[in-house]
């Protein structure tokens, strides 16, 4: 099926670029297409509602701590075991933010050819002309791989873009890559955080690669299905595309999948306090 072309000005994410890599054919649907397609993504449906609803309020939660909010009034809204668990997880680890300056909720954006890539972070701690932390906060139930994650089109994207869209928070100079570090931290795990850091040679691998995928993206007309039919059994498409009615299992979840129970600022809608 030929497809319209992406709009010029398009703006890529992490998240539309890891439905590309899953699956050409979800990225069609949702991004092109805009389809909405209402299957249940996981089973116990409610279970994994609840799952994301935590998720974007732990995230709210952190972001309005750092930026000044009584712990006190805050504390109010872990009114549930995971919520509970996962505030005293965060209260309780010594972040390194001692004399960096805080950006919470930082969206970053740089031309690609005649699209545009953008970056939001949960948070970016900076002490210009030494380091630059990005944070990401993960509530995931299992801990991915460290591999895993330095893999993934999230954390590619992340880096990359604060070295190219960045340099106002350096004072006017990017960032030098061995810089930066990216932290994954795990709201159930908080003593073991995935740390990243990066250089010039990874730089310049995934900035290659990004903008080769983007390039890719723009040029194609057919977007196949995934071959791999596991990458169905939670995606809200599959009985649009016929790979089956039944959800997958939320307790069943391979790290890769865990993605579809994620969150992150491109998702949250704001959570009045
Ligand atoms: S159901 Fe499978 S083939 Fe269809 S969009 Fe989802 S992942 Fe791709």
């Amino acid at each position: 099926m030929d497809s319209p072309l992406l709009p010029s000005g398009f703006a890529f994410s992490q998240s539309s670029l890891q439905d590309y890599s899953d699956c050409p054919r979800r990225f069609q649907l949702r991004f092109i297409e805009q389809l909405q397609w209402p299957a249940v993504e996981m089973e116990p449906a409610l279970e994994n509602e609840r799952r994301q609803q935590e998720g974007q309020l732990f995230h709210r939660m952190v972001q309005q701590h750092l930026i000044g909010l009584p712990v006190e009034k805050l504390a109010r809204l872990a009114n549930t075991p995971d919520l509970s668990r996962w505030w005293e997880n965060y209260l309780g680890h010594k972040f390194e933010l001692s004399g960096y300056a805080l950006r919470t909720e930082l969206t970053l954006t740089a031309p690609v050819g005649t699209y545009r890539l953008l970056a939001k972070y949960d948070l970016v701690a900076v002490k210009p002309g030494a380091r630059a932390f990005i944070y990401d906060w993960k509530t995931y139930h299992k801990r991915p791989r460290d591999e895993w994650m330095a893999a993934r089109l999230q954390t590619r994207v992340y880096r990359a873009m604060l070295i190219h869209a960045g340099g106002f928070l350096n004072g006017g100079h990017p960032f030098l890559p061995e810089q930066i570090e990216m932290i994954y931290w795990y709201a159930d795990y908080p003593t073991e955080p995935a740390r990243l850091p990066y250089n010039t040679a990874q730089q310049k691998r995934d900035w290659d690669a990004l903008t080769g995928l983007i390039n890719e993206i723009g040029n194609h007309r057919h977007f196949p299905l995934a071959e791999d039919e596991k990458k169905c059994a939670y995606c809200p498409y599959r009985s649009y595309c016929n790979r089956g009615v039944k959800a997958g299992i939320i307790d069943e979840m391979a790290e890769s999948e865990q993605i579809g129970s994620e969150v992150n600022f491109e998702q949250i809608a704001e959570i009045e306090f």
